[in-house]
C-alpha cells in the first residue's frame, strides 16, 4: 500500500519552539508517582485539543491512564501504540538545582527539570509525530490506528498504570506493537569508529527483584557486654559472603544476537570476540566487571539499598536488622533459583527473604517486522548510523506487554551525549532542544514506514 505521507522533511522552527514550550508547561505540573491526575488530565485535554481521540481508561488520582488515537478505539484497528508515563520520581535536594525541579525554564536552548527526559519530553516527541497524521487519517482509512498511551506509577513498579491496561484494557487497545522506553543513540559505542551513531533498541529489559532480608535475634540488650551472636554483626558476614561471591554470566538468545550485532559493526579481533563472546566465557568474567554496563547484562546484579534497625539509643543492641536489596535478573532466570542461590551464598539460615516487588518474567521481543520499520526510520533520521538490539539493565513498563505476547522495542528516539542521560534521576535533568526534534522525525518516519 502506497500513501500519499506528509513530507518528513527538515526541522520547522517554530514548530520546535511551540513543542518546547508545550514541554515546558508539562514539567511545571509536579507528577511525582500517586499524584498524576493534574498532569494526566493537562496531558489528555492537550491531546484532544490537537484532535486525537481520548479514552481515559482510569481516573484517579494515583492511577490516571489513557488513550489518545488518531481513530476510536472502538473502530478495533490494529494498533500501533507509543507508550509514555506521566509520572516522575522525587526531584532530590532542589537547593542543587540550577532552575528550580519544576521551572520547565526554558535556557540555552535546553528545557529544565523533572520529566523533561524521563518520560514527559518523550511523549511530546510522540505527540509530536503522531499529530503529523491526522489530517491524513481523517481523509485516508489507515490500516492502523496509533496511540499515545499515557500511564501513571511508571517509576514505582507499573501497578497503578501499565500493569492495569495490560490487564483490563487490552482487547479495547489491540496492540500490534508497543513503542517505549529503552536504549537511545550514543556516540563512541565503537572503538574502532568512535563517530559512528549507534542506536540500541530495547527488545528486553532485566526484571527488578526488590528484597527485604530480615534478620530477628534474642540476645541481650545492653552494648557493654558484647553477645557472641548479634544481628548487626551475623548480617554483615552475611552481606559480605554476598559482596564477595564472583557472579556467574549468563547468555541467552538475546545477549546472543545483541552481542553479535555488535560484534559484526566493531569488526577486527573486537569484534570477533564480541560475536563469540559465549566461547570466551572462561576469560571475561574479569574484564568484563570493567565494563559495568557489559557486565550488567550479563550477570544478575545486586545493589545493596539500605540497612535499617529499629531506632535506640548508642548502647542498644538491636534485636532486629533488616536489608532491602535491589536485584535486577536476566530475563531467564527463575525468581526462586537466584533467592536459593543468595541463601546458600550468605550462608546464615536465619534471614528471611520478602519479596518487596517482583517484575514478571517476560519473553523477549525478537527483532522483526515493527523493529525494522524503526531501524529504518533511525537510518532514515540519521544516514550512516547503525542500530542494535539491546537488553536493556533496566526495567521499565514495557514487560507488561511483552508478558501477552506483543512484540515492544524500547528507545528514546535521539542522539545526544551520555551527560544528558546521567541527569534523569538526579539533579538539573534536562532536553536539549534539538532532542525533541530529532524524536519527533524518528517517530514519524516510523510511523510513516509502517503505513507505507
Ligand atoms: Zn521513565
Amino acid at each position: 500500500m502506497s500513501l500519499n505521507i506528509p513530507s518528513l522533511e527538515a526541522p520547522h522552527k517554530t514548530t520546535t519552539t511551540n513543542y518546547a514550550e508545550l514541554l515546558s508547561r508539562y514539567v511545571q505540573i509536579p507528577s511525582i508517582s500517586g499524584n498524576e491526575k493534574e498532569a494526566g488530565r493537562f496531558w489528555s485535554d492537550t491531546c484532544q485539543k490537537a484532535g486525537l481521540k481520548v479514552q481515559i481508561f482510569t481516573d484517579e488520582q494515583d492511577s490516571y491512564n489513557f488513550a489518545a488515537s488518531l481513530y476510536p478505539l472502538e473502530s478495533r484497528k490494529p494498533n500501533i501504540v507509543f507508550i509514555n508515563h506521566i509520572d516522575v520520581v522525587p526531584p532530590g535536594n532542589s537547593d542543587a538545582y540550577k532552575h528550580p525541579p519544576f521551572s520547565g525554564a526554558i535556557d540555552n536552548n535546553e528545557i529544565w527539570g523533572r520529566g523533561a527526559i524521563d518520560n514527559k519530553g518523550m511523549a511530546v516527541m510522540q505527540l509530536g509525530a503522531v499529530e503529523k497524521f491526522i489530517k491524513l487519517a481523517r481523509t485516508t482509512e489507515l490500516p492502523y490506528n496509533i496511540t499515545l498511551l499515557s500511564v501513571s506509577g511508571e517509576e514505582t513498579g507499573g501497578h497503578k498504570g501499565a500493569k492495569v491496561v495490560s490487564e483490563q484494557f487490552l482487547e479495547i487497545l489491540n496492540p500490534s506493537v508497543v513503542f517505549g522506553e529503552g536504549g537511545l543513540g550514543l556516540p563512541k559505542v565503537l572503538s574502532r569508529n568512535p563517530d559512528m551513531k549507534v542506536f540500541g533498541i530495547a527488545v528486553s529489559a532485566k526484571r527488578r527483584l526488590w528484597l527485604e532480608l530480615k534478620l530477628g535475634m534474642n540476645t541481650s540488650g545492653h552494648g557493654s557486654v558484647t553477645p557472641h551472636n548479634y544481628v548487626v554483626k551475623e548480617k554483615i558476614f552475611a552481606m559480605n559472603n554476598l559482596l564477595e561471591w564472583e557472579r556467574k554470566l549468563f547468555f541467552s538468545k538475546t545477549t546472543d544476537i545483541m552481542f553479535s550485532s555488535l560484534g559484526k559493526l566493531e569488526g577486527g579481533i573486537k569484534g570477533f570476540i564480541l560475536k563469540n563472546l559465549r566461547y570466551f566465557k572462561p576469560f571475561l568474567n574479569k574484564t568484563l566487571k570493567r565494563n559495568e554496563i557489559i557486565h550488567s547484562v550479563l550477570t544478575n546484579t545486586i545493589t545493596i539499598i539500605g540497612v535499617n534497625t529499629p531506632a535506640g539509643p548508642p548502647n542498644q543492641i538491636p534485636q532486629e536488622i533488616s536489608v532491602i536489596l535491589d536485584c535486577r535478573l536476566l530475563p531467564d532466570i527463575e525468581t526462586n533459583t537466584f533467592i536459593e542461590e543468595l541463601k546458600e551464598v550468605m550462608d546464615c539460615k536465619e534471614i528471611q527473604f520478602n519479596i518487596i516487588l517482583e517484575d514478571k518474567n517476560a519473553k523477549a521481543s525478537m527483532p522483526e517486522l515493527f523493529y525494522s520499520k524503526m531501524e529504518k526510520a533511525i537510518k532514515d533520521v540519521f544516514p550512516g548510523s547503525e542500530v542494535i538490539p539491546i537488553i536493556s539493565p533496566a526495567s521499565d513498563d514495557n514487560h507488561f506487554f511483552r508478558y501477552h505476547g506483543i512484540p515492544v522495542y524500547g528507545l528514546l528516539p535521539v542522539f545526544m551525549d551520555i551527560s544528558y542521560m546521567e541527569t534523569v534521576h538526579n539533579v538539573n535533568e534536562r532536553l536539549p532542544l534539538f532532542a525533541l526534534q530529532q524524536g519527533i522525525d524518528i517517530y514519524a518516519a516510523t510511523i510513516k514506514n509502517i503505513l507505507n
